[in-house]
């Protein structure tokens, strides 16, 4: 099998004694560039507020000394954030990594079980969450045995008296350090967890993704190498990446795009990160006219709305200098538009997975586009066969989980479980996903998760759940579903009983799912379609319900 090697040269060195925190405020790194001028490193995008890198520092430092204090966060101690971004996201997560812990980030659409989950497997001694999702945070706290007062906010909230972060930050502040950062061993970064990220691979439920300070590094400085290869040496009006530079992080920093790519890469390279709390869409037009933003990084969806809401006429985008789509497919025929919408930005596509820490491939940064469709060009220092993995960003397995970790992390190399074909310019193309995950706006619903949730449920005798196409969503989960014995006795004793059996298996899945993995709809099928070991058939309902969906 061809291998395909990446273009632009050896990487440079990649530290392996530091912490991310360490890294990115305490060391010089040659990728780095200099910065010709001090500038904020966050924005508030809701006050405006600004902060730079001593304050941010400072703050961590601070909050580190109160959670140590506190609550004896140490080695290995997980401290999961619950919440939409906030500009002091980033500090709780240097402030655990400066005393050796590890961050977990969940997703603020979920419920109170699905973070359950992710407490537990976790084993998280803290939550921090925001206002908005303190209810939530507190019912999975008190289920999964975290007790309330280890429950902190990032704002205050009036009918609650949890500690909020910026007390915490005094109170460090009012005390001498009581703490000795953590430093890492030559070699010890490799192994060194910084992050536990959820994903369900090629199969099953989520899984905890073990995320190395090193692999973290690594992908930073290969970006890095990338979009500074050359930028400095143009003149000024044409570099991407000139001082002033500001990024709208309206991803969110849970996932490792949003935590990697916009929010670390970003700063590293000394791009402005402006924060933004919640994706409202006529509000990230006016941010990015408001704050003259000259990066983007979005999902697809964002890139439906932007060529075809009527709103973006209303609004000046020409500040906009690259514009770097990813997470799931991006249609041909929304690159182009947005090649019209845009027309004197760097348009491209960028393609990894949380289980390789994060991206592979990135833009060509010496044209204005690529060929329309493709994902760009593997980052120096990656090999594909689909993709090398021990060179350098990969993450380590997942944790507790050695069955899954042999499934997709194979003799070196990360099972991507995607279909790609690679053209003679190196370019990769996403042709399909085969393995069973469904996205949905560039969420993961992984099918084994609500199959077993749907099990549970006493109309379903045998499900298969599979992802049908959406224009906004990319995909939507949708549910084959045999009925048990009792539901198809009411169903023959009254046809108009299927509907509500119908809804019922709906709502079991709204009840107690985040809205992404809300079912699109349910069609009741006699036998789930099984190879003779007993695997479902994934593909073939999943051409069926496509053909449903076509035939309204
Ligand atoms: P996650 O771990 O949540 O980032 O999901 C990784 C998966 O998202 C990949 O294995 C692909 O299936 C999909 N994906 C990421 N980037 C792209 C892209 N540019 N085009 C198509 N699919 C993508």
């Amino acid at each position: 099998m061809a291998e395909i090697h990446a273009d632009g040269g050896p990487l440079p060195p990649i530290p392996d004694d530091l912490t991310i925190p360490q890294f990115l405020f305490d060391s010089h790194h040659p990728s780095r560039p200099v910065l010709r001028q001090p500038q904020p490193w966050l924005i508030e995008e809701l006050t405006g507020r600004e902060i730079g890198s001593d304050e941010l520092r400072a703050r961590t430092f601070s909050l580190a000394n109160a959670l140590r204090i506190r609550y004896e966060i140490g080695e290995d101690d997980v401290v999961c954030i619950f919440g939409p971004n906030h500009i002091d996201y980033p500090v709780v997560i240097w402030a655990v990594h400066r005393l050796g812990g590890i961050i977990t980030g969940a997703n603020p659409a979920y419920t109170a079980d699905e973070l359950v989950y992710q407490l537990t497997t976790t084993k998280a001694r803290i939550l921090v969450s925001h206002p908005g999702s303190l209810p939530v945070a507190l019912e999975a706290a008190h289920k999964a045995g975290l007790p309330a007062d280890r429950v902190v906010v990032f704002e205050p909230v009036p009918s609650a008296n949890n500690t909020t972060v910026e007390e915490l930050v005094v109170q460090g502040l009012q005390h001498t350090q009581r703490f000795v950062e953590r430093r890492l061993q030559p070699g010890e970064g490799k192994r060194k967890l910084a992050f536990l990220s959820f994903s369900s691979g090629t199969t099953g439920r989520p899984k905890a993704v073990m995320i190395p300070h090193h692999s973290m590094i690594a992908n930073i400085i290969q970006i890095a190498h990338r979009t500074q290869a050359k930028d400095e040496s143009r003149p000024l009006d044409l570099q991407r990446f000139k001082p002033g530079s500001r990024v709208l992080a309206v991803l969110p920093f849970y996932h490792i795009y949003g935590l990697l790519i916009v929010l670390h890469s970003s700063l590293f390279i000394g791009t402005t990160v402006v924060v933004v709390q919640k994706f409202h869409f006529e509000q990230f037009l006016d941010s990015i006219q408001r704050y003259r933003i000259t990066h983007l990084y979005v999902v697809p969806p964002m890139v439906v709305l932007l060529c075809k809401h009527p709103a973006v006429q209303k609004y000046d985008l020409s500040s906009v200098r690259m514009l770097i789509c990813g997470a799931a497919p991006l249609s041909s025929e929304l690159m182009t538009q947005l090649i019209a919408l845009l027309p004197d930005a760097w348009i491209g596509q960028l393609y990894g997975m949380t289980e390789l820490c994060t991206i592979v491939t990135f833009p060509q940064m010496d044209k204005r586009i690529g060929t329309i469709g493709s994902g760009g060009v593997l980052l120096p220092g990656c090999i594909a066969r689909v993709v090398k993995p021990d060179g350098p960003s990969v993450s380590l397995g997942y944790l507790n989980n050695a069955e899954a970790t042999a499934e997709t992390f194979k003799d070196g190399w990360v099972v991507t479980g995607d279909e790609v074909y690679f053209n003679e310019r190196k370019e990769i193309f996403v042709v399909d996903r085969i393995k069973e995950l469904i996205k949905v706006r560039g969420f993961q619903v992984p099918p084994a998760e609500l199959e077993g949730h749907l099990l549970d449920h006493p109309d379903v005798g045998d499900v298969c759940v599979v992802g049908i196409p959406d224009e906004y969503s990319g995909e939507l989960p949708f549910a084959f579903v045999v009925p048990s014995a009792a539901a198809q006795a009411r169903i023959d004793a009254d046809k108009a009983a299927a509907d509500d059996v119908r809804k019922a298996i709906m709502k079991h899945v709204a009840d107690h799912k985040a809205n992404y993995k809300h079912l699109a709809g349910v069609e009741f099928i006699d036998v789930i379609p099984k190879n003779p070991s007993g695997k479902l058939l994934r593909r073939t309902l999943r051409d069926r319900a496509k053909g449903l969906r076509e035939s309204g």
